[in-house]
């Protein structure tokens, strides 16, 4: 089996090459090719000595993820669905913005956590992403994007981990995509425009703040523990005041100095003036500080499935309204690429019924034309 170098970070591709015999500072020129420069060919990288070339391209590759589809939408918004085999597909999303360009990732192909807001979390769990899965997305799109636009300047300025999946159950594949993202010969990503959003796996949170303390967002959606075991399951396990602690210590180390949470807003869920307060509450518990946050409202984007309906504008301003007048700083998010399903929490990713894709896939090695043909 080759080995695919997308899912090395530099300090594994040093420790790869030394393997070959060769000196540790080869693995940085050969890092900056295939990530600055988007090479995939061993060929192009013409400041590697001929026999060194050889010998990658006999045990080695630089494979990205075939691509499925594209969709444009009218505000500028792309998603990509990428096929990463055995009838799964994950979906990348591409925001620019004036000022910056953000692409927000997937970590796994669906989700364990089984948020009832969430179609990704409907689609149930399928498996983790590796860490070549998880990079091919930003390297395919930011010289994908280069080329489109004919520049040799980056196009993607930030990174959000909000695709599909919980970044925080794949964390020994995360970890190096994370450090990839950041290191100054990879894609030069500040630590300040790389969020790792989460629904509050606790021990992983205090382990990345040792291992890649980027900017981090919590999804929060109720500050009550009866409401959000039911909202998001993973509360059972890890309750809002171990959760709450696991912030207050993250912010030590953050790059930021506030953690950012994010609040879907269902209609008559979780929207009332109490649940607002409650937010309060929980921020700043009696006697306590207060934990530093900025607080982000997302418009629920409906799916048939769920049965639930995104809470009336004014409710939102009104919920708002009530944070801000504690002196909190609240947005409210735009909602992005709702015509082509690139909106959050819409990214379902799924291809075809299972088995009608498994049995397709044995027959045929593409991907089934139907599958195109559905985004
Ligand atoms: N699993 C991680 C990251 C992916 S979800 C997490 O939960 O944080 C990214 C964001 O989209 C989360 O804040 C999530 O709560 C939100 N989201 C999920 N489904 C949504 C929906 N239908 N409408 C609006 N936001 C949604
Ligand atoms: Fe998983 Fe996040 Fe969706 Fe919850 S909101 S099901 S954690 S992807």
């Amino acid at each position: 089996m080759l080995v695919n170098l997308l899912d090395f970070d530099l300090q594994h591709l040093s420790e790869y090459c030394e393997s070959l015999g060769e000196k540790r500072f080869r693995a940085t020129q050969l890092f900056r090719w295939i990530h600055q420069r988007g090479a995939k060919s061993f060929d192009e990288m013409t400041d590697l000595a001929k026999s060194l070339r050889l010998s990658l391209e006999s045990r080695c590759t630089v494979s990205p993820l075939k691509v499925i589809s594209r969709q444009n939408s009218k505000d500028g918004t792309i998603k990509w669905l990428f096929d990463v085999g055995d009838g799964n597909a994950v979906e990348t999303v591409f925001i620019p913005e004036e000022d910056r360009g953000t692409l927000c990732v997937s970590s796994q192909a669906g989700c364990a956590v089984g948020c009832v807001f969430c179609s990704t979390g409907h689609q149930g769990f399928s498996r983790n992403l590796n860490t070549s899965e998880i990079i091919a997305q930003l390297w395919f799109a930011e010289h994908t994007l280069r080329a489109e636009r004919s520049t040799q300047e980056r196009v993607i300025s930030n990174v959000v981990m909000m695709g599909m999946g919980e970044p925080l159950q794949n964390y020994s594949a995360l970890i190096p995509a994370l450090k990839t993202m950041l290191s100054d010969h990879g894609y030069g990503i500040s630590r300040r425009r790389l969020t790792v959003s989460t629904s509050g796996v606790v021990p992983m949170i205090e382990r990345m703040g040792k291992d890649a303390p980027v900017a981090l967002a919590v999804s929060l959606h109720a500050a009550n523990d009866e409401l959000r075991d039911r909202l998001v399951p993973l509360n059972k396990k890890y309750p809002l005041n171990e959760l709450r602690a696991a912030c207050q210590a993250y912010l030590e180390v953050a790059p930021r100095d506030f953690i950012t949470f994010e609040y879907c807003m269902l209609d008559g869920v979780n929207d009332s003036d109490e649940n607002a307060v409650q937010i309060l509450d929980w921020l700043r518990p009696r006697g306590q500080m207060q934990l530093s946050a900025k607080i982000n409202l997302i418009p629920f984007n409906p799916f048939p499935a769920s049965g639930l309906t995104c809470s009336p504008t004014q409710r939102v301003k009104a919920f708002s309204q009530i944070l801000h007048n504690a002196g909190l700083v609240v947005t409210i998010r735009k909602t992005r690429g709702d015509d082509i399903d690139a909106a959050c929490g819409q990214l379902a990713g799924e291809v075809l019924d299972r088995t009608d894709v498994s049995s397709r896939m044995s027959k045929q090695k593409t991907i089934p034309l139907k599958a195109v043909e559905s985004f």
